[in-house]
């Protein structure tokens, strides 16, 4: 038998098929990795970056360590697609598959709101940005933050509710936070739109910690000579820092290859093919519907959304096995500041109506938390 299988995308999505598939296939299978960076970062760890919690060396893992697992590794920017054929275009050559899976994440366009780049364009949703957060927020001696979600979908919807309550723990410990504002500009009427009850739990959270949160307020332009962020309503918010969650979008070479031709990649949740054969998609990149909503982008539905591209990959190759449709699950840990994280348990797919609940916070999550990280070291990159 064997044949090659072609991952684009070495995040959560990819990490977890590569190695599903490296544990059930032999040899004559080769497995190849595609990523434009060498080393893989956990998205939480962002903000150890942004409050300089840990050193930028320490949140890296290496993917040339993937090659001693016997998954090759191959560095290189995808520049186009050809899903029909299964050819890959890189900037180190082409490469072609039997198998392929897309696993690119979501880009972020922080050029498409008017003024926020020219504000400094501060954001936690890059590592290098999140490394370029620290010197201003240790440095800042008080005024207001103002934290704006310009859009959905973005990564991780708990995130900057994280940041809001990490930046009131980081000043209350310097003992000046009462100098300190922090407001949260939303654009819908609650934190997670798909859970009005644990949206209705941050939202008690938030208020107990002085956060101020605008539901229905879409920042749609920063204007930054005034330092005031323009909402569609016509009101205006002053600031001092302005921190913004970019507009995602699908990669490029998604939306020029025909997978993504109605923006992010659909696929059956049954299966997570697209609408090619052999070709397969998972994470960040695809949308999936929930009624008015959609699965959240997260590194562990994508992790979860693995066990079903692998399964699906090993029946089509081995013409017998079971596939277990793609549920959405798992679950998410959120930092409330005084080292106290909370769990959010998910699972979108399962039941008649998507489940989700939060526990906590507490210090007892932390270490759940740590594990989380730890158990996929050591299961992506052996250590
Ligand atoms: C601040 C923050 C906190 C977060 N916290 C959590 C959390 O607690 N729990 C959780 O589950 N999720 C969390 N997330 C979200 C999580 O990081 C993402 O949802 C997850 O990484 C998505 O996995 P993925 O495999 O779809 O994509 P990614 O992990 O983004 O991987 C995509 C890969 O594709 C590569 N790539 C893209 N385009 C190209 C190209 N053209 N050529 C070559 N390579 C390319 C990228 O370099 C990247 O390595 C957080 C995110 C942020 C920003």
């Amino acid at each position: 038998m064997g044949g090659s299988i072609l991952i684009l995308g070495a995040g959560f999505g990819g990490l977890e098929t590569a190695t599903r598939l490296r544990r059930a296939l032999d040899e004559t299978f080769e497995i190849t990795v595609v990523d434009r960076n060498g080393f893989f970062n956990f998205g939480f760890t962002k903000f150890d970056l942004m409050f300089g919690r840990r050193e930028p060396e320490g949140c890296k893992e290496k993917l040339s360590a993937l090659d001693e697992k016997g998954i090759r590794f191959h560095q290189a920017v995808v520049e186009s697609i050809d899903p029909e054929a299964k050819l890959v275009e890189t900037s180190t050559g082409q490469l072609r598959a039997d198998y392929l899976v897309v696993s690119l994440g979501a880009d972020i366009a922080p050029e498409a709101i008017p003024g926020f780049l020219e504000s400094g364009g501060h954001h936690f949703y890059s590592f290098a940005a999140a490394e370029w957060l620290w010197p201003l927020v240790d440095e800042f001696k008080g005024g207001q933050i103002l934290i704006a979600i310009f859009d959905k979908p973005y990564k991780c919807p708990p995130a900057p509710y994280e940041a809001a309550f990490q930046l009131d723990d980081f000043y209350r410990e310097r003992g000046i936070r009462q100098n300190v504002g922090i407001d949260i500009l939303i654009p819908g009427p609650m934190p997670l739109p798909i859970s009005a009850t644990v949206s209705a739990g941050i939202e008690e959270l938030l208020t107990a910690k002085q956060i101020a949160l605008h539901k229905n307020h879409k920042v749609v332009e920063v204007d930054y000579k005034a330092k005031q962020a323009a909402v569609a309503n016509g009101t205006r918010f002053p600031y001092d820092l302005f921190l913004g969650v970019p507009i995602h979008r699908p990669p490029a070479v998604v939306l020029e290859c025909g997978l993504g031709d109605q923006g992010w990649i659909r696929v059956d949740p049954a299966t997570m093919q697209t609408r090619f054969e052999r070709v397969w998609a998972i994470g960040d990149v695809v949308q999936i519907p929930i009624g008015d909503f959609a699965v959240p982008k997260a590194g562990a539905f994508a992790e979860d959304a693995a066990a079903t591209v692998a399964a699906d990959i090993l029946r089509t190759i081995q013409g017998h096995g079971q596939v277990d449709p793609f549920q959405a699950q798992g679950a998410c840990y959120f930092e409330f500041g005084e080292g106290k994280v909370a769990r959010i348990a998910a699972n979108f797919l399962g039941g008649p109506t998507p489940d989700l609940s939060l526990s906590g916070p507490s210090l007892e999550f932390r270490a759940d938390k740590e594990e989380f990280e730890r158990s996929r070291i050591e299961k992506w990159f052996g250590k």
